[in-house]
């Protein structure tokens, strides 16, 4: 089994990004929530991790550790807690750590934590300044490009001196931008190497005309700079995940869990349904008390999980259902929520989707790769 944990050490921010999902959106259930997780919280959470560990067989843990904005917690207590992790669980799990961060507290010290526990790291960035200060802003209303570019200079260096993983960036799309000058701007200007898009947090009640076609534009022209680059140089996940699909790339297949840990504690379903579900994220289950299977069991968390792994009526007769999934395929279950269907929708992103993989198919053809073979692909 594959379980991923998103612990939520800090439910507060040093910046005030006006598109936030977590601290400006509609569920604002973190104003009942520790800004900053406690040491005994943490040492729950590893004994809860210890004990899962041997009971549910776990070849693959990832933790996922997110704000806010993580790099507010002690370093110590960081440190100490990854030591206590790897120390108790079971000997034949491979524990794999993330840090998702807006890169602007980097510094010296916290690189000595990410080297000691292989931590992998990615910076929010959504484009040079001129995108970037736009939204993602300071409590004081300044852009924030300038300090996370410190940030990203200093993980480059330590990466390249071999001390910490590669890291990458995740940049939210903006369809009123241009995707071939931000994409440059990472990869010629920053010299970034991998590159992870999350489309913005949106569901079918809410979706604007153009937005959709905007977003489409943004990453087509994204994909061409990225296949003009040659395949292989940059990692773009949507991308690589699109053309493994298609290619029928077969990786390890593991039972998949996913969930939220709270900075109290809580167990919650995958912090992106945060906002279309908010009645669910007010569970008594907790890692001090309750195991995942108290959690999963409960009949509303059961019901969720049934729907966000299966394919939407609306996608059955797509000739990408087996590619795409309903879109599962990108993550993002939130963009196939109505509050008529619940997730029994396919993605408010679905012509973004099948945009992509009409333009991989022909790029596919245009390498000699026959129709048939696409198209046996896809079944
Ligand atoms: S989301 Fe769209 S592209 Fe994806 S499977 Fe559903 S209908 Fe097909």
């Amino acid at each position: 089994m594959y379980m991923e944990v998103i612990v939520k050490v800090a439910e507060t921010c040093n910046l005030n990004c006006t598109y936030c999902y977590y601290f400006n959106s509609t569920n604002n259930d973190f104003q009942e929530k520790k800004k900053l997780i406690g040491k005994s919280t943490l040492s729950e959470l590893s004994l809860f991790l210890a004990r899962e560990s041997i009971e549910r067989k776990i070849k693959i843990l990832q933790l996922d550790i997110h704000g806010g904005e993580p790099l507010l917690m002690s370093k110590n207590l960081l440190d100490d807690f990854l030591g206590d992790v790897k120390k108790t669980i079971d000997a034949s799990t491979e524990l794999k750590v993330a840090l998702q961060t807006n890169g602007v507290l980097i510094d010296d010290d916290w690189i000595d934590v990410f080297s000691k526990h292989n931590v992998c790291v990615s910076i929010s960035l959504d484009g040079s300044a001129d995108e970037h200060d736009k939204f993602r802003l300071d409590k004081k209303g300044k852009g924030s490009y300038h300090a996370a570019i410190a940030g990203l200079g200093r993980l480059q260096r330590a990466s390249l001196a071999g001390r910490i993983l590669p890291n990458g960036i995740i940049c939210v799309v903006n369809g009123n931008f241009d995707g071939e000058k931000i994409y440059n701007h990472f990869v010629k200007e920053l010299g970034v190497k991998y590159i992870h898009y999350l489309l913005p947090e949106c569901n079918h009640d809410v979706v604007v005309a153009n937005q959709v076609k905007n977003i489409e534009k943004f990453i087509i022209e994204t994909l061409h700079a990225w296949l003009n680059d040659g395949i292989g140089k940059v990692k773009v996940q949507m991308f690589e995940t699109a053309l493994g699909k298609l290619m029928r790339k077969r990786n390890a297949i593991y039972e998949y869990i996913g969930f939220t840990v709270r900075s109290d504690g809580a167990i919650n379903p995958p912090d992106d349904l945060r906002n279309v579900f908010p009645s669910l994220f007010h569970s008594d289950f907790n890692v001090k008390t309750n195991s995942v299977n108290d959690f999963i069991e409960r009949e509303d968390i059961s019901i969720l999980y049934g729907e966000l792994s299966s394919i939407p009526e609306a996608c059955k007769d797509c000739a990408f259902v087996n590619v795409c999934r309903g879109g599962q395929v990108f993550g993002q279950p939130e963009n196939r929520f109505s509050t008529r269907n619940g997730l029994n929708n396919k993605s408010v992103y679905c012509e973004v989707y099948k945009a992509l993989y009409v333009e991989l198919c022909k790029y596919l053809y245009g390498r000699g790769i026959g129709w048939e073979r696409i198209e046996k692909n896809l079944q």
